[in-house]
């Protein structure tokens, strides 16, 4: 098993530092350039047109697409070519090592393992198969996915996007059909300091975020009872920091919330909002506040597609047809289909490999599983060229 062509492919994409240069200050491990040259390389000999979206000479995205150039159907496949930082694993993160049926590394599970499987498995019959069925495949190899989906988002922003998409990320062989959104934001809202003696003569910004933080609270609660979605659990709201305030007998004239706040499909992070503002527009007009400010730090929209689409009961017909349970799942973790949801009619997250090794001391992925999920690909994009027309 060990000489599969997977097997190695994945090796040499885990050997190729790509730490987001936002969880590294070493240069010689930072930046996505090594791991993008090389998938453009192994594109480009296998009859793809290559073009980058560039943001630095060190950082670009690599945009590949085979087939007709008046497509009757688009496949975009997109897995990110950043990993985590490496500070402190217990293995050797770019000295790819086989032991006990895994393949240890970083990236070697999130998500260079289902990046390879994918590669490995548009094998030239496969890429003819597409072509003569008239569809365009555009494999995409992301940056910045590890912070913010920046290269997914600046993608989306041109456009690009496709009838069908599989977005490669470990998901153990699920089809993960649905995942939820996240906006993170801080607030900030200031009163006036007096003495903690005769605090009627300042205005008290920890009591005002009190209040704040009661409506936050209460509101959630609302859109949870609200929410029509049995596949995602609801809404959820996250205050995960608090400071504010001076000294004991200080009137506080300032206090800061940060806020996570977990979206489901239907959802919509300029109506968040646009609430919680109008709700301190409202406290500042009754003086309660003097002044508040609101910045948004993330936001990543939620995707869902219908269980009973082609995607999804295509996906579970292979599946079943490779001896794999065909499992559908939804996660509350965030990936790139977010982004591209926009730009895609119909999109899942799929790959070898689990969500629990990811970002950890010592990141592996099972040979099996990778194998497995490089020829569950395999079938489907077979699949895909004889059926995509078909109902
Ligand atoms: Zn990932």
């Amino acid at each position: 098993m060990v000489n599969e062509e997977v097997v190695e492919l994945a090796q040499k994409l885990v050997a190729l530092p790509s730490v987001n240069p936002e969880h590294t200050d070493q240069p010689d491990i930072a930046d996505e350039y090594r791991v993008a040259n090389f998938l453009a390389e192994y594109l480009e000999t296998r009859g793809f047109d290559i073009s980058w979206d560039r943001m630095t000479p060190e950082r670009g995205s690599v945009i590949a697409s085979h087939g007709p150039a008046q497509p009757a159907h688009t496949l975009l496949l997109e897995a990110h070519l950043d990993t985590v930082g490496v500070a402190d694993m217990i293995i050797p993160p770019f000295d790819p090592t086989i032991k006990d049926g895994r393949l240890y590394g970083r990236g070697a599970c999130d998500t260079k393992g289902p990046m390879a499987a994918a590669l490995t498995a548009l094998t030239p019959q496969v890429l003819n198969a597409l072509a003569e069925a008239g569809v365009r495949v555009l494999f995409i190899g992301a940056l910045g996915e590890e912070k913010g989906n920046l290269g997914a988002e600046r993608l989306v922003e041109k456009g690009v996007g496709a009838d069908t998409a599989i977005i490669l990320e470990p998901t153990d062989l699920s089809v993960v059909y649905a995942h939820k959104g996240a906006l993170w934001y801080e607030l900030v809202v200031t009163g006036e300091a007096a003495h903690g003696s005769d605090p009627d003569r300042g205005t008290n910004a920890i009591f005002a975020m009190a209040r704040v933080l009661h409506w936050l609270e209460t509101r959630i609660r609302e859109e949870q009872a609200r929410a029509e979605t049995a596949d995602l659990s609801g809404p959820t709201l996250n205050v995960g920091r608090i400071d504010g305030g001076v000294a004991m007998n200080i009137v506080a004239h300032r206090c800061r919330i940060e806020v996570d706040r977990r979206m489901v499909p239907g959802e919509d992070a300029e109506a968040i909002l646009s609430e919680v503002r109008t709700m301190l527009s409202e406290m500042q007009e009754r003086g309660e506040i003097r002044s508040f400010e609101m910045n948004v730090l993330k936001v990543g929209a939620p995707f869902q597609t219908a269980k009973d689409s082609k995607l999804v009961r295509g996906f579970r017909q292979v599946l079943s047809e490779a001896d794999c349970e065909p499992r559908l799942a939804t996660a509350a973790w965030y990936s790139d289909a977010g982004a591209f949801a926009r730009t895609c009619k119909e999109l899942i997250v799929f790959g070898p490999g689990s969500i629990h090794q990811a970002h950890t001391v010592d990141e592996y992925i099972e040979l099996n599983q990778l194998v497995k999920g490089r020829n569950v690909l395999e079938r489907y994009f077979d699949w895909f060229a004889r059926n995509w027309r078909s109902g």
